[in-house]
């Protein structure tokens, strides 16, 4: 897909706040620091829109983009940050929770790892999770430029592995710094679009 518009439209604290012109959405999962926000602003080739935190977690926000007038990003607040308590993390996940269940328009949700560890236990709960929802998912793993071409299978096999996907599963190697995935990730999301 071209990106021809990009805009932030709003951070949400809650449904109520969600946008309710009824566009498909595109959820992003991911531990905080993962690398969402450069994911999204590598997918739209905006330097900076989506906000690239240096204090990961702070946010406990729904951030939305809309991308061509036709569809939005959803960037969910970033998980198994340490420094948030439990209050906070309860919050968080019934806000997810919420979404992931009742949201109509959600079409696909991406399940953002990082490409050089195996999957943290949150990255596995979140997974089982969106498998237990029965949701359409991705596993996006990002920063494989930080891993030596010759050692990338190698750790894509450990990452299925680790979290447990089946053939048939959707996972796509990606680099925000380079572009790997890019024009994969968009093929495959324009797809769940027309679901
Ligand atoms: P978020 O908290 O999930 O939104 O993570 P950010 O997008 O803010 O990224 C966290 C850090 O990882 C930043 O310093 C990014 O520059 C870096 N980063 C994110 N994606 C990549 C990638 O694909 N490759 C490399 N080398 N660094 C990345």
């Amino acid at each position: 897909m071209k990106v021809t518009s990009s805009d932030f439209i709003i951070s949400a604290v809650g449904p109520d706040q969600y946008p309710d012109d009824g566009l498909p959405e595109i959820a992003l999962a991911g531990r905080s620091n993962v690398g969402k926000s450069s994911l999204i602003n590598r997918m739209i080739s905006r330097k900076n829109l989506a906000r690239t935190s240096s204090t990961p977690g702070k946010t406990q926000h729904m951030n939305y983009y809309l991308i061509n007038e036709m569809m939005y990003f959803v960037d969910f607040p970033g998980y198994g940050y340490a420094k948030v308590s439990k209050t906070q993390r309860a919050v968080w996940g019934k806000m997810v929770e919420r979404y992931l269940s009742d949201r109509d328009t959600l079409k696909l949700v991406l399940l953002i790892v990082d490409l050089r560890h195996e999957p943290s236990a949150n990255d596995k709960m979140m997974f089982d999770w969106l498998k237990h929802y029965d949701l359409p998912m991705c596993v996006v793993a990002t920063k494989a430029d930080k891993i030596p071409k010759t050692r990338q299978a190698k750790h894509i096999k450990i990452m299925k592995q680790g979290l447990g996907l089946l053939p048939g599963d959707n996972f796509i190697p990606f680099s925000s710094e380079e572009g790997l995935g890019k024009e994969v990730l968009w093929e495959l999301i324009g797809g769940y679009l027309q679901r």
